[in-house]
């Protein structure tokens, strides 16, 4: 079970001691995980929707997201958290 604790730790490890034991991938995916857990999948999700509606980026087929495929800028966070639990769970 990853904290918020956890997760903000590891985040000030990597952004202000730069510590290279933590990479960004594995950042990003307990921060993720730590969201979903604190929020709920759905309430993660929409949360994001929400957020990447406000950036006027412009896409292109190059911000395919790699978790669930999509490249419009929403994310289907089930698939994010099945492909990153997966993913921890081959690890351990
Ligand atoms: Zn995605």
């Amino acid at each position: 079970m990853v904290t918020l604790l956890d997760a903000v730790k590891m985040a000030y490890r990597k952004h202000h001691l730069d510590d290279p034991s933590v990479g960004w991938d594995e950042l990003s995916d307990v921060l993720m995980i730590a969201l979903c857990n604190e929020m709920g999948d759905k309430g993660f999700q929409s949360w994001l929707n929400q957020v990447s509606a406000q950036q006027n980026v412009q896409r292109t087929a190059s911000n395919v997201c790699e978790y669930c495929g999509r490249s419009d800028g929403s994310h289907d966070i089930s698939k994010h958290v099945a492909y990153i639990r997966s993913r921890h769970a081959a690890k351990t």
